[in-house]
């Protein structure tokens, strides 16, 4: 006996209001009882603590079709059989997403913890967990990674009759990456700061007094998020960046350096244990941007804005997991945003100013990405000569 799933899609990727569609195939050699044929459509979020054996998995999907014998013949004494003949079988299915994670529903949960072979299976306290309803998730995570979220199609072969039963079992995995409508447009989001350079005092009491009272200039630093807090897959992302001169100054204000990255944090339940996972990915660095923002002369309350295409925008890779959770992994992201200002021309100070947005990260239907804008790199970075040094700088 040979069992198949045949997916009418060649990758096996699905979006929300997408059906599982394809062909279970039957190769029998030899006459079969059979009592029963189904296919599964399965969803799991499992979640694992490190160095431990605590496992936790959440059956998040488990949507059954029969597709023998055909419908309207469905008979619950699955002990009844028929004899199919040695030849080819092809059974169609179809099998649609559920809107909503379902493991609230009972019988659903398992707390696993590893058990030399011989012992009995490991005890199931599905009542015990709290579940949460929620969309579900995407695809993600790898087998043997703390956090992994899995879809498979599962078809099932009941043989035998009363006396003898067994069960040929085939699977295919499948993606699932759901896709939301486009909000409308949200509020932006605002970070402000202050830049304070020191001003350097003259020898000469004339000119000490005509440079300027104060001993340190102040600058204001505003940088925005245009598009709010929900950030799209393959978007660009506008970051607006305003400056105003707050006092009197002695030096230029140079902007040097700019980074935005996304700070992914997953966190990870299992067992009643919580473990949080964080990965950085530099969406864009620049360096030697040497953008004069103020001048010496530059007059007090001059405010002046840096549009994103300075630093020739950034976007958002679609190689990213939008933002989901389920009832024991929970994935969030953060972007930073990092400037480097430098004073000029005496005595240089340098000023690393940091801020960051909580934001919620969606697919959307793709959209067209021009190649003109550069893609995400794990590490792209501009010329090494006056990189200002990240680590280790406070304002
Ligand atoms: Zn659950």
């Amino acid at each position: 006996m040979d069992l198949q799933i045949e997916l009418d899609k060649p990758e096996p990727t699905y979006k929300n209001n997408d059906c599982v569609t394809g062909h279970v195939i039957l190769n029998l050699d030899s006459p079969v009882d059979i009592s029963q044929i189904t296919v599964t459509l399965l969803g799991r979020s499992v979640s694992r603590m490190e160095r431990s054996s605590h496992t936790e998995c959440h059956q998040l999907i488990q949507e059954t079709l029969q597709i023998f014998p055909p419908c309207g013949q469905l008979d619950q004494n699955t002990s009844r059989f028929r004899t199919l003949g040695p030849k080819q079988y092809i059974f169609p299915f179809s099998l649609a997403f559920p809107t909503v994670s379902g493991c609230y529903k009972a019988h659903s949960t398992k707390c696993l913890e590893k058990q030399p072979q011989n012992e009995p299976a490991p005890p199931v306290r599905g009542q015990e967990m709290p579940h949460l309803l929620r969309r579900l998730p995407p695809s993600t995570g790898v087998r043997s990674g703390p956090a992994e979220i899995a879809y498979a199609v599962e078809a099932n072969v009941n043989i035998g009759g009363f006396l003898k039963q067994s069960i040929k079992q085939q699977s295919r995995r499948i993606f699932f990456c759901p896709t939301s409508s486009l909000p409308p447009p949200r509020q932006s989001l605002s970070r402000h700061r202050a830049v304070i350079i020191r001003c350097h005092q003259s020898t000469n009491e004339a000119t000490a007094q005509e440079v300027t009272a104060a001993i340190a200039t102040t600058y204001h630093v505003s940088i925005e998020l245009m598009c709010g807090a929900y950030l799209h897959l393959g978007q660009r992302l506008p970051i607006r960046v305003q400056i105003t001169k707050v006092n009197c100054a002695d030096h230029d204000l140079i902007l040097n350096d700019f980074q935005a990255m996304i700070v992914e944090e997953t966190e990870v339940r299992a067992a009643g244990q919580v473990r949080v996972q964080r990965l950085s990915r530099i969406l864009r660095t620049v360096s030697n941007l040497r953008m004069f923002v103020c001048l010496a002369e530059t007059p007090v309350g001059t405010t002046v804005n840096i549009p994103d295409d300075y630093w020739g925008g950034q976007l958002l890779p679609t190689a990213i997991t939008p933002t989901f959770e389920t009832c024991n992994v929970r994935r969030s992201y953060k972007l930073e945003v990092r400037l480097g200002f430098n004073s000029r021309p005496s005595k240089v100070q340098t000023r690393i100013l940091e801020v960051n947005f909580p934001v919620h990260i969606v697919a959307t239907e793709p959209a067209p990405v021009p190649s003109s804008i550069l893609r995400f790199s794990e590490k792209q970075q501009g010329n090494a000569e006056d990189t200002i040094p990240w680590q280790g700088m406070t304002q």
